[in-house]
């Protein structure tokens, strides 16, 4: 069981304490707390577990507790096998608990075998992180955005991808969420922010006509980095005009901080950069967020249209975004649109701009400056499409 620590912090791990104690019998199961906000219970296997029990179970122990953002989380390792060291048994009812922690709405996990695979797997991904950034295997594919109304590319996204020598490429959900827990993040993001505008600068020189081209900040970096004088620092050591260079910022970098958040992005905007809100709508998406911080463009995942049992409600949600984003007065632009009927679906409901596989998938960069010369739009005309 894990619950936050604060004012009233000994307090409620007392209250936690005696909650167990109660609820744990004396004969065949035990109870104790192995760290400061980490309890541990041996218990009778309970046949159906449901969010809906635990959540009880949470509520009851903070009942009357004058505090706020502290939830209590349970990670369960189920014994099958009574040869595996009690230590061990802990540790496997952690990693379960780590699956949540960060999860809003998740109460508890059960671990499996997986949990401790994927562990392993993490634990190569640091080994090999600082190499991997030293040795270049890091590479920075871009994805064209198009315009709606004529097919046009106005834009295009810079993504990370790591091309292992052994594994081959590794796609970037597989390591970017291990580097946003062990701080590598910024790291790889100011190595991509940094050789994105140093390609930009060797395009404009052999002289393409180049698109706006975005990044993606990530959470972390909001803290890790002054960004308000990185950015334009960057953008004076290539020579790059900021209204060619977006930021993609997420709604759980604001959620995390949002006054640091707000002071950056005005910052970044009074020197001219644009900033697109990224995932718009997978994540809290308080309306608080919309009137705090000012932006340049919405970004909404075409998860929201795909088929599933959810389609017209999810439909519902798009087009009350994109109606939303009119009535602020900025373009959006949907990403994942895979086929002609998805754009026009979208196209229909007022969209700006799309990103998706329809139009092209990320590409390196040798294949991007192909298809860019193709697709720009030259003086206000949009070169012909194949689309
Ligand atoms: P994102 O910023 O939402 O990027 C869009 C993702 O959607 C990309 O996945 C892109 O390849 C994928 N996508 C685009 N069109 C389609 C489509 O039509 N169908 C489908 N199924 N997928 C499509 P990718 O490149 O795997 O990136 C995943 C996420 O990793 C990104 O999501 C972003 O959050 C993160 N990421 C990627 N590069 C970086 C980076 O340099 N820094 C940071 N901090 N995060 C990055
Ligand atoms: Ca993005």
């Amino acid at each position: 069981m894990n619950g936050g620590a604060g004012e009233l912090g000994d307090r409620l791990l007392c209250t936690i304490a005696k909650h167990l104690k109660d609820h744990v019998g004396t004969v065949n199961e035990a109870v104790g707390r192995i760290e400061s906000n980490t309890f541990v219970a041996l218990k009778q296997h309970v046949p159906d577990y449901s969010e809906a029990y635990f959540r009880k179970d949470g509520a009851d122990v903070l009942e009357g507790f004058p505090v706020k953002n502290i939830s209590i989380k349970y990670g369960i390792y189920e014994i099958t096998d009574k040869s595996v060291a009690v230590s061990d048994m802990c540790d496997r009812a952690i990693l379960a608990l780590r699956q949540i922690k960060h999860k809003y709405g998740a109460t508890f996990w059960v671990y499996d075998d997986r949990i401790r695979l994927q562990m392993l797997e993490e634990e190569k991904i640091v080994q090999e992180m600082e190499v991997a950034l030293k040795e270049k295997q890091f590479k920075v594919f871009f994805q064209p955005k198009h315009d709606v109304k004529d097919n046009a590319m106005i834009g295009a996204e810079a993504l990370v991808r790591w091309r292992h020598p052994v594994k081959g490429l590794i796609p970037p959900g597989v390591f970017i969420p291990v580097f946003e827990r062990n701080g590598f993040i910024t790291k790889l993001d100011t190595y991509v922010w940094e050789n994105t505008a140093m390609l930009m600068r060797q395009w404009l020189d052999e002289g393409h006509t180049l698109v706006p081209i975005s990044v993606n900040i990530s959470r972390m970096d909001f803290g890790a980095l002054p960004l308000e004088e990185y950015f334009p620092k960057l953008m004076a050591k290539y020579n790059l005009s900021t209204e060619l260079y977006h930021l993609e910022v997420t709604e759980t970098a604001y959620m995390d901080d949002p006054e640091e958040m707000v002071k950056t992005v005005v910052i970044l905007r009074q020197h001219g950069f644009k900033i697109e809100m990224d995932d718009f709508g997978t994540g809290y998406s308080s309306l608080n967020l919309l009137s705090d911080l000012p932006i340049d463009a919405l970004k909404v995942g075409m998860n929201f249209v795909r088929e599933n049992k959810s389609y017209d409600s999810n439909k519902g949600i798009l087009s009350f975004i994109l109606n939303l984003s009119k009535w602020l007065g900025v373009p959006t632009i949907v990403e994942g649109v895979e086929t002609k009927a998805e754009l026009r679906l979208v196209a229909t409901m007022g969209c700006d701009f799309v990103q998706g596989y329809y139009f092209a998938k990320p590409m390196p960069e040798e294949e991007f400056i192909v298809y860019l010369d193709k697709h720009v739009r030259l003086n206000g005309v949009a070169q012909p499409s194949d689309k």
